[in-house]
């Protein structure tokens, strides 16, 4: 059984594996290497271990379940529905950075963005945005119009109650999102079910997933992700140690998409300026996923 559900699998898992392998220019693999070692050695903040532990942890436990659950039981308890199943628009980029607002790395976010003309969706964890208001202050006067909702304290939905649920995307819906005039969420880790999905739109909300993994959290321990973090997120071979290579290529290969990306992880978040370059050079334009191009990418 789980050799025949591989191939299909690994195609849903990433298109970035199956799709052609687009060489990048020498210039792009060169310097991202570089730009990344140079941001190890002064990181924006300490990285929190056991936040990016969990990701870890989350999105392994993901991958076996994709590789081992029969797929229509998987499609049938809604756990994998925030995958967007749609293109991206050609040539279109939006960017958004979960699990904020941190201390250090916000700010550093709002000046890159600020530095490029580009607006980005931060997904909020209520908890830390209740103890720094003053950054969701700085992220919305910055005219960065969504601050979407991640839930309260981030658990995975798959192992909590439907009331558990229903409290964590309320509280942070209190918090975060109350005053804007465009409500999005996206479930800690991906992780969605059949009864949030349903509460969520009876609130007016879309749902957000990604097209593209930027996979920060597997980076950010020493530069370099393992074969089944890759497989997880899409890291195609040549880019396990290479983390703008493997954005830049993976937003090659999809022609595009909304990109994931954490607060959370100081050393990658120092690459946010050369993805950013790397990705003007190869020809995409950046745009918000309140855009009318990406309405057939939400939920
Ligand atoms: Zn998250």
């Amino acid at each position: 059984m789980l050799r025949s559900l591989i191939p299909p699998t690994l195609a849903r898992l990433g298109i970035a594996i199956a799709a052609p392998v687009i060489a990048c220019a020498a210039l792009v693999c060169d310097s991202s290497a570089a730009d990344l070692q140079a941001a190890s050695a002064a990181p924006l903040f300490s990285p929190p271990a056991e936040e990016i532990a969990q990701i870890r942890h989350h999105h392994i436990k993901r991958l076996v379940e994709r590789l081992t659950v029969e797929p229509g039981e998987l499609e049938r308890s809604c756990k994998y529905e925030s995958e967007i199943a749609t293109a991206p628009p050609i040539n279109r980029i939006a960017l958004t950075f979960d699990d904020g607002p941190v201390p250090g790395g916000t700010e550093h976010i709002l000046n890159v963005l600020k530095k490029y003309g580009i607006s980005a969706t931060f997904f909020m964890i209520g908890q830390k945005a209740a103890q720094h208001p003053e950054l969701v202050a700085k992220v919305r006067a910055a005219g960065h119009l969504v601050i979407a909702n991640h839930s309260w304290s981030h658990p995975n939905f798959h192992d909590i109650s439907t009331a558990a649920q229903t409290e964590e995307f309320l509280r942070d819906d209190a918090i975060v999102t109350l005053s804007n005039p465009v409500k999005l969420f996206r479930y800690p880790y991906g992780n969605s079910t059949c009864e949030t999905n349903t509460l969520v739109h009876l609130h007016g909300y879309q749902i957000v997933g990604w097209h593209i993994d930027s996979c920060d959290w597997a980076f950010e321990k020493n530069g370099k992700v393992d074969a089944k973090e890759a497989i997880s997120c899409g890291v195609l071979p040549q880019y396990r140690d290479d983390y703008v290579g493997h954005v830049v290529s993976a937003a090659r290969a999809r022609r595009g998409g909304i990109i994931l990306m954490h607060e959370i992880h100081p050393r990658t978040l120092s690459a946010l300026e050369s993805v950013i370059q790397q990705l003007i050079a190869s020809g995409f334009v950046f745009g918000s996923i309140v855009d009318p191009e990406f309405r057939t990418s939400l939920r």
